[in-house]
This record gives structure tokens, sequence and C-alpha cells, in this order.
């Protein structure tokens, strides 16, 4: 199924009920999905209950054998096929993921392009990264030892609003690739965007089944999933993921959690200042800065802080904001009223403490209704909510810095750990500094999108920043078990009193095995 052409004003009923029919959800209630553009109801979806969540575990539990006997090439073809149709289906998947986020045509075209990305290289890599290897048995020649990668069996993906194509898709099919069934809760705001991902999915190739979807707020369906499922993939808040991690950790199932930030930017007195500024709006404003690797702290060494202020602000001052769907914006609208509200709550809460809003700080619903100015703040304090409370909008705070000890202590300040950035001309003294920072993927003249484009390297969070890791063999493997087959020949391993070794004296066996033991540690085998 091609998705059809969208608008902002509304969407197509008939175009509406192709995607929702691929929704098990059989309540006979719905729920409303708000135009972010408009403020207008945008389309009406068929609501799940947790019935339909058993039903579709069912579901995917029954077919997930046969899918995992699919030759990996095969369902590596499914990707690199799905690649194609995301390139030749490209406009009315825009439209859509405009329409229902609020982002920047440009913001929903390279979530496009990371999901690209993604599909060809789990299509390109998978199999080899699957395939069983070859581990050192202990008595070399007669012990052969293989290592299996054996599917988990059904995946329950539960995935948020911002890039609601890519992050719908990028983790699921990964987890398809190794064999796996999926059962996927999208966020309840971007339902569609996740379901046009999923009918090019299935055109590409994948069976209904292997890959079911229900539609209803997460609290009400998740302990389901967390009950029914052999992992959970989340991507969502660090409350939601802590709340996921305490379910499955009771029932002894694997979770990975992509969670949140408070990603900081540091400019060393050595920066190209022009290029920080022009990586820093980027990196600050993308997609609204609803990003999870968003920059939200910029700290600039005190020697260059106000030439790069200077170059920054003006910057931000330039971008062009404008909801809608149109090539045109630079920087889209807010996702929601409560998006709003927690923007608002931050920028003025730390007014009221003494910041100052040095651009932007107003709501803009003469724009659209939830849109929220480019802001920069200074005078940023420990006191303020902002300071190391992810904001998830388009609001960040310059702080100074004397010399890289103080730049680290700052940086690695607070509990979360996903992404950093550092900007030099001494990429050496870069790749030093990356190694003393807590983050998951540091980008040394970049922002964010260096690493995150890499689909080769793990990308996620330390520290309450989540759990595991996508992307890279990495992503892959975690939907799998390690399994090991051992297969002894010849001699069994026996040390009993009529074995080889003991000849009727099990001391005997004990010395010879001492002697061997100690041998091997001075020949230095591992
Ligand atoms: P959220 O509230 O945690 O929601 C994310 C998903 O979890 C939605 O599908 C939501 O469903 C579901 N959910 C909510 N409560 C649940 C529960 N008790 N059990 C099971 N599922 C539940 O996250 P958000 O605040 O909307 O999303 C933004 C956050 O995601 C930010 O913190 C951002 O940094 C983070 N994020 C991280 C990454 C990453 O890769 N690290 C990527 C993107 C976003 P409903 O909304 O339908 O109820």
């Amino acid at each position: 199924m091609t998705p059809a052409t969208s608008t902002a004003r509304g969407l197509d009923g008939q175009f509406v009920r192709g995607l929702t029919a691929q929704l098990r959800a059989t309540s006979g209630s719905t729920f409303d999905e708000w135009s972010p553009l408009t403020g207008r109801l945008l389309a009406t979806i068929p609501l799940s209950s947790a019935d339909d969540v058993d039903a579709a575990i069912a579901v995917a539990r029954g077919f997930q054998p046969r899918w995992a006997r699919v030759p990996a090439a095969e369902r590596a073809g499914c990707l690199l096929r799905l690649h194609d149709l995301l390139l030749d289906n490209q406009d009315g998947l825009l439209d859509l993921v405009c329409a229902e986020s609020g982002k920047a045509r440009m913001d929903a075209y390279v979530e496009l392009v990371h999901l690209a990305l993604t599909a060809r290289y789990y299509g390109r890599r998978a199999r080899r990264q699957l395939r069983a290897r070859r581990a050192r048995g202990v008595v070399p020649g007669l012990t052969r030892v293989d290592v299996n990668r054996v599917p988990k069996g059904v995946i329950g993906l539960i995935t948020p609003w911002n890039y609601p194509l890519t992050m719908a898709l990028c983790d699921g099919i990964a987890a398809l690739a190794a064999g796996n069934a999926v059962v996927h809760k999208p966020d309840s705001q971007t339902v569609l965007s996740a379901l046009a991902g999923i009918a090019l999915l299935r055109a590409a190739g994948v069976p209904a089944e292997a890959w079911q979807v229900v539609a209803a707020p997460g609290p009400e369906v998740g302990p389901r999933l967390v009950a029914g499922c052999d992992m959970i993939a989340f991507t969502g808040s660090t409350a939601t993921g802590r709340q996921l991690a305490t379910a499955t950790a009771g029932r002894l199932t694997s979770i990975t959690a992509e969670l949140g930030g408070k990603n900081p930017l540091i400019v060393l007195d050595d920066a190209d200042l022009d290029a920080a500024a022009a990586g820093a709006v980027r990196a600050c404003f993308d997609n609204a800065g609803q990003l999870c690797v968003h920059i939200e702290r910029i700290y600039a060494d005190a020697r260059v802080y106000d030439g790069f202020r200077e170059r920054f602000v003006a910057a931000v001052r330039q971008l062009v904001v404008a909801p809608g769907l149109g090539w045109d914006c630079q920087v889209g609208t807010l996702i929601s009223a409560d998006q709003l509200a927690k923007v608002d709550d931050h920028v003025s809460d730390a007014r009221a403490k003494g910041a100052t809003v040095v651009c932007g700080g107003r709501p803009r619903p003469d724009l659209a209704p939830w849109c929220y100015e480019p802001t920069v703040l200074e005078g940023v304090t420990a006191a303020m909510r902002c300071h190391l409370d992810e904001t998830f909008g388009p609001v960040v705070s310059l702080y100074r810095f004397d010399g890289e000890d103080e730049a680290v202590a700052l940086a690695n300040e607070g509990d979360r750990g996903l992404n950093a950035s550092i900007w030099t001309t001494d990429h050496a003294r870069g790749r030093r500094l990356a190694r003393r920072l807590r983050a998951g993927t540091v980008n040394i003249n970049e922002g964010y999108a260096a690493a995150l484009a890499s689909i080769d390297a793990p990308m996620g969070g330390m520290g309450a920043s989540g759990l595991g890791r996508r992307q890279g063999a990495e992503g892959l493997l975690r939907f799998t078990e390690a399994q090991t087959v051992a297969t002894q020949r010849l001699l069994p391993l026996d040390l009993g009193p009529h074995s080889l070794l003991a000849g009727g004296d099990v001391r005997r066996a004990v010395r010879l095995l001492d002697r061997g033991l100690r041998a091997l540690r001075t020949a230095g085998r591992p």
C-alpha cells in the first residue's frame, strides 16, 4: 500500500481507513489525533484493547518460528526493498509526517533518510552479523564450539512521537532481520506515520503476522506487552523507561531503553567559531528541539565566549519559523499543548529566577497553536528547572568555562549521558576529551548528525539515558540470545578414577591438569 498525499488541514478519510485497517483494534472505540499545524481534528483512530494486545502477541508468537526459518538473506531482502519504497513514496510520507508531528519538511526528510540508511545497513550486513561463529574449545582439536545467534522470539516495540516514522521502524526492522516477530505500539499522537511505514514494510514482503500493530495509551497496554513478549524495545522518556525496566525486571524479560538526554556542546578555545555557531544552531533547533540527541547546554571557553555568542545568537535570529508542509520552514512547531506547556514552564521558571532571555522566549500561536520561538538563555543556575532537566524543545542555555577540566566537569553534570559535541580545530584533542565525557555518542565538529547517521556504530545512552544500543552489530545482536553448542570428539572430558588422565588415581589427574594449566599460563594462552 502506498501512502496517499495528505494535507495540513485534514486527512482523506479513505486514506486513514486504509492505514488503520492494519491495526488490531476490536474495541469498537476510537480516539482522536489533533493537528499541530492547525489545532484541529486530524484523524480518528480505532482503539485497541488489552485483549487485542494479547491476540497480537499470540499471532506473532505463532508465526515467529516460521519467520526465523526464512533464510537470513531473504529477510534482509525485505529491508532492501523497504529502502527503495521509502525513497519512491517520499512525497506522501513527508506530507503525513509533517501534518501529524508539525515538524519542518527537512526534519521529516532527515528521518526518512535515517530509516533508509538503517534498512540498507541491516539489509546488507545482518546476514554476516548473525552468522554462527567458532569459539576456542577447552581442548583444541577435541572440543568444537559453535556460538549461534538465536532470535529472542516476540519483541514488544514501544515508540515515541518525535520521529514518528524512523523511531517506529528502525529498531523493529533489526529485530525482524534477526528472525523475531514484532508487536508494536506507536505513540498515540502519531499512529498514522508509523502505519504508513508498516504499510511499506508489508509491501516490501514482510508478512502481517510478523509485525502486529496496536494503538492505545501506553499505560493501558504496556503491562500486557511486558507480560506477553520476550523482550521490550522502548524509546521514550526516562520516567517511562524506569517503569518498564522495573516491570521487566520482575519477569526477567530483557529490555533496551533509548531515553532522554540533556546534551552538552563544548566550544574549545581553538574552535572555528563560524562553523561552531552554525553547527550549534542545527544541533539545538533541528526538529524544534524535540530530538533526544539535540543540544540544550552550550559551554564556551571564556576566551572565545563573546565571539561565539555573537555569531550563534545572530544565526538563531535568522531561523525561519514557518510551520507547514513546505520546504521553506526551518523550524516547525511543537507537537502538542502539553509539550508547549513544558517548554514555556522551563523558560518562565528560568526568567523568574534571574536568567536572561537573549532571544526568543515566547509562544507563537500566530504561526501554529503550540509553536514556540527558538530561545537562547544566559545566566541559568542550578536552581532553574532547565539547568539539568530535559526541556525537549527549542531552548538552549549558554555558559562559560575556564579550561578543559572545568568543561568536562560541567558537561558531565546531571544523571543523563546520551550525546555530547566538541568543537575544536585539533581533532586529536577533541578525541582525547571525548573519552572523558559520560555520553554514549560524542560528535566532534558536528552536533549529533555524524554519529546518528553512521549506522555501523552503536548509539545509545549512559546513565539515565538508557540501557543497550541501537545501530551497528550491537543494535542487531541485542535481539538475539547467544547459544553455545559444544561438540566433544574422540575423548570425553572425564577426570574420574577410570579416565585416561587418572589411570586409577584421581590425584594424578589433578596433578596433570594443574601442570597443564601452569604451562598454558606460561605460554600466554587465553
Ligand atoms: P513517553 O511518554 O515515555 O512515551 C513514549 C512511548 O511510550 C509512547 O508510545 C507512549 O504511549 C508509551 N508509554 C507511555 N507510558 C507508558 C507505560 N506506562 N507503559 C508502556 N508504554 C508507555 O515519552 P515522550 O515524553 O512522549 O517522548 C519524548 C521522550 O523520548 C524524550 O525524553 C526523548 O528524549 C525521548 N526519546 C529518546 C530517544 C533515544 O533514542 N534515546 C529517541 C526519541 C525520543 P502513549 O503516548 O500512546 O501513551
